[in-house]
């Protein structure tokens, strides 16, 4: 079963932060700057944290923004991303876009089929490796 963790070393590999998409978004630009105040300010005693929803990236996990007014016709960063790989996202059928579309286990046609799944893998690994 496909599961995102929300944790840092995700959130470091999440490549939401550049993107067309969202980057000149003034309800994004605000969540950005609250973020790293907060991160700024973060006393580890009192352990003050900030919500999922609050943080501007790692939607595939988190789910859609709730800014308004993103830039869609522009290009979608998630299959260059890390967490994209690792998560076999393509194999799976998801269509990225994740800010809009939803996190990756409700939007996609997700395969959680073993057999399916192998499938899938052997048939990209087909078009991609074979040579011309
Ligand atoms: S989910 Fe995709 S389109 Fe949305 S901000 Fe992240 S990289 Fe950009
Ligand atoms: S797949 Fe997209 S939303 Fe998920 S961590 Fe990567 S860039 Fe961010």
């Amino acid at each position: 079963m496909l599961k995102i963790d929300f944790n840092r070393e995700n959130i470091e590999k999440c490549l939401c932060t550049g993107c067309p998409v969202q980057k000149e978004n003034s309800c994004i630009k605000d969540q950005v700057q609250e973020m790293e105040e907060i991160s700024k300010d973060i006393d580890i005693d009192t352990g003050v944290m900030i919500g999922p929803d609050e943080v501007p990236k790692l939607y595939c996990a988190t789910g859609k923004t709730k800014c308004n007014n993103l830039h869609t016709h522009e290009e979608c960063q998630c299959p260059q991303c890390e967490v994209w790989k690792e998560n076999d996202l393509e194999v799976r059928d998801a269509f990225a876009y994740f800010c809009v579309n939803g996190r990756a286990v409700e939007c996609c046609k997700i395969t959680n089929d073993e057999e399916d799944f192998d499938n899938k893998s052997r048939e990209m690994r087909r078009i991609y490796y074979t040579p011309i």
